[in-house]
């Protein structure tokens, strides 16, 4: 199999991010290059991503309701190895967190104990606030207080959901095998303590012998279909760009969008635009709409 990489800035991000999911989607292949490792690739070019401050995940993470900001983020191989965190607070990077847990017996941790143990294992302290992810909590505020947000029963609005796009991932394959990663500070009028589909396995990302998938969009849809997982089921059947937009078409009322690679092909996939970027031997693509 030949190494390839694919990189996402999330379900509604501007296209024009697409510089930072083509620095991200460089550093995978070239970590491919010289490791030929994918499970390392997605990882390498989730960091660039989370280091971003225009994206949702690790600096320049959204505020939940209360002003603090929990992080999700996980890992996994082909070989069915994986690692996650929910809720972590004050890591710069979550899914090197969700790399090391994958070390472990477990497979998920969460909320203090997941930052407990990031600091155990020299994660150091790091405030992930930036001046926009303030501005934007104390717009939803301001809304709540007026009223005029669609509140917990209410239908998910595109417009809202919008302005929370940034979540991050990647799906890579190397000689062997295929890996995912994603990362994200969540998504819009989030209470504490709430957990998306990024920090689970088949919801957010799944990988297995067939392929790699990386879902981004409302994680509570993204959770009641395990899209990954049911993504990645038709991958073999379908090939990944034709299951990505199965996925997409799945979840039709709400912003999703999908990557995936497989042994012979790759996938990707959004109902908004997307800033995302293919990269593999003779090619550099980006942007999906
Ligand atoms: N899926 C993420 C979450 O719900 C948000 C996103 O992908 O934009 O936490």
């Amino acid at each position: 199999m030949q190494h390839l990489i694919i990189t996402h800035g999330g379900a509604g991000s501007p296209i024009k991010y697409r510089d930072s999911t083509e620095k991200a989607a460089k550093k995978g292949y070239s970590v491919l290059r010289k490791k030929g490792n994918a499970v390392d690739a997605v990882i390498e070019a989730v960091v660039v991503l989370e280091n971003d401050p225009r994206f949702n995940a690790g600096t320049g993470s959204r505020m939940r309701l209360n002003g603090s900001i929990e992080m999700d983020a996980s890992v996994m191989g082909s070989n069915l190895k994986c690692g996650a965190v929910a809720g972590i607070k004050n890591v710069k990077n979550p899914v090197k967190v969700a790399r090391k847990i994958m070390e472990t017996p477990h497979i998920l941790l969460a909320g203090e104990e997941a930052t407990n143990f990031a600091r155990k294992n020299n994660f150091r302290y790091y405030n992930p606030a930036t001046k926009e992810a303030l501005k934007k909590l104390e717009e939803t505020k301001n809304k709540l207080k007026n009223g005029k947000i669609p509140v917990w029963a209410k239908k998910w609005k595109k417009f809202e959901y919008k302005k929370f796009t940034g979540t991050v991932g990647a799906v890579a394959r190397d000689k062997k095998g295929f890996a995912a990663a994603v990362s994200t500070g969540g998504t819009s009028f989030m209470l504490p303590g709430r957990v998306g589909d990024s920090a689970l396995i088949g919801c957010g990302i799944y990988a297995g012998r067939h392929g790699a998938v990386c879902a981004t969009g409302v994680g509570e849809e993204i959770i009641r279909h395990i899209l990954s997982k049911s993504v990645y089921d038709k991958i073999e059947i379908l090939g990944p760009q034709k299951a990505c937009e199965l996925g997409v078409s799945l979840l039709k009322n709400f912003p999703t969008g999908l990557i995936a690679v497989s042994k012979d092909g790759y996938g990707m996939a959004c109902s908004e635009n997307m800033a995302c970027t293919v990269a593999s031997k003779n090619l550099l693509k980006s942007g999906v709409q």
